[in-house]
């Protein structure tokens, strides 16, 4: 560490930018005749796009190492306003299980989440790591258990934007809910019976169980579920929060760039 001897920390040390960081890449495209447009999320740095220089060339160090969902230890050249420069590429792991077309899904649209959540050079330490921990459990989990791993990272997702609701608890009076929960049209919360709208929007016992016990559980036993639950029953709810998550970040994103 450096500041030491009474002076004030530095507010951003220029070699932080360039330091490596883990990524995960999520898409590349072509640039001119030989190199590589790279889109990363990282742990230190937020969503990255950088051009990979010569990544096309038969001894470019990039190949083999920037394909989808690789992870890297990557090193980037520093933000100057522009495309910033690929400078390294070292591969820490590369999920092959994840090729099995059902797994590339699940984690395809896990990868599209994330990015949801990291915005541009701006580090969100937790979706990186629910991005990591989410591949390895979508690469490994037995075929039967992958629609339970996959809801269980969307509840994660929607936990770490703050869009989740209690799974527990009455959204109009704020009283346990028990096994008996109710839907109310436009609104994402759930509630009791009391608080219910007409018509009565009731939700299965047996999904709210199942949510809850994803919510409630590590990762690593959400396989366990998809011997006594069916995933399918479950999974219309956290569809309606995803898409309500999301609509409402472009609608402040709309918002934002009407004023700009
Ligand atoms: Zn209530």
């Amino acid at each position: 560490m450096t500041g030491r001897g009474g002076t004030a920390p530095a507010a951003r040390p220029p070699q932080r930018a360039t330091a490596p960081t883990d990524a995960v890449v999520l898409r590349r495209s072509d640039f001119r005749e030989s190199s590589r447009i790279v889109t990363c999320l990282t742990r230190d740095q937020g969503r990255v796009t950088a051009l990979a220089k010569g990544a096309h060339r038969a001894d470019s160090t990039f190949l083999g190492r920037i394909d989808f969902l690789n992870e890297l230890r990557a090193t980037f050249g520093p933000d100057r306003g522009g495309l910033r420069l690929f400078v390294r590429a070292d591969l820490v792991r590369e999920r092959r299980g994840l090729r099995a077309p059902r797994r590339f899904l699940a984690a395809s649209h896990l990868a599209q989440l994330c990015e949801f959540a990291m915005p541009d050079e701006r580090p969100e330490p937790r979706v990186f790591e629910l991005l990591v921990g989410g591949l390895a459990l979508l690469e490994r989990c037995p075929d039967p258990a992958l629609a339970h791993v996959l809801l269980g990272l969307e509840l994660r997702h929607l936990a770490a934007i703050g869009a989740l609701p209690d799974l527990d608890h009455c959204a109009g009076c704020g009283t346990p809910l028990g096994e008996v929960a109710f839907r109310n049209e436009g609104d994402l919360g759930l509630y009791c019976r009391r608080h219910a709208g007409a018509p009565r929007q009731p939700i299965g016992a047996g999904s709210l169980a199942l949510l809850r016990e994803l919510h409630r559980l590590p990762g690593r036993e959400w396989p366990q579920l998809a011997a006594t639950s069916p995933a399918r029953l479950a999974a219309p709810l956290p569809a309606l929060w995803l898409a309500a998550a999301t609509e409402q970040r472009s609608r402040l994103r709309a918002l934002f760039f009407e004023q700009d």
